[in-house]
């Protein structure tokens, strides 16, 4: 199945000079958001996960149903002032804008391996921002799946020490 014929571009979203890639048009067909699921689980097979940690909110829309698909628990990461319980908060850049991230303090224990899992690998911000959460609480980050990597933005290079599996890329 060519995704890409499926993902949405809108060009000078949320601002001018952005190509946003709008995966809901994914997302509403059911053939094409299974097939994507599927797709990720079988390169993800080969490492050991405890858990899948997803930074709102389109993190959770891929890392819930590829947490569901391995029968591994999901960690909700969330911007500040939204999670009920004790929180560990990291400040980020965006590829637009600044924000901050939290996980509650018991979502991970010492040793624990995770998989952050997110829709789009841009400047990687988020996924660094995701990975110090984890690793904060003693997780083991074992790698980062992604529907859309922007190769451009070279974000990998932010995590040279994470296995960094994307399903698609863009330029
Ligand atoms: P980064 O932190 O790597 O610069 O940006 C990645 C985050 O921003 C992801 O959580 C992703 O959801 C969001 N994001 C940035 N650009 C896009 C885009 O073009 N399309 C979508 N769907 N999300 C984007």
């Amino acid at each position: 199945m060519d995704f890409k014929e499926i993902i949405r571009v809108i060009p000078d979203f949320p601002q001018a000079g952005i190509s946003f890639k709008d995966i809901t048009t994914l997302l509403m067909d059911g053939g094409a958001y299974h097939q994507a699921i599927d797709a990720l689980r079988e390169r993800v097979a080969h490492l050991q996960i405890d858990l899948i940690a997803g930074p709102e909110a389109r993190g959770f829309v891929i890392g819930a149903p590829l947490a569901y698909a391995l029968g591994v628990g999901f960690i909700p990461i969330r911007k500040s002032g939204k999670l009920p319980y004790e929180t560990i908060e990291v400040g980020y850049d965006l590829e637009y804008g600044k924000d901050r991230l939290a996980m509650h303090t018991d979502a991970v224990r010492p040793g624990q391996n995770v998989l952050i899992a997110d829709d789009l690998l841009a400047t990687g911000g988020t996924i660094s921002t995701a990975v110090n959460l984890v690793r904060q609480l003693g997780g083991n980050v074992v790698g980062a799946a992604f529907l859309i990597e922007l190769e451009e933005l070279n974000g990998r290079a932010k995590l040279p020490d994470v296995e960094i599996i994307s399903l698609l890329s863009y330029d």
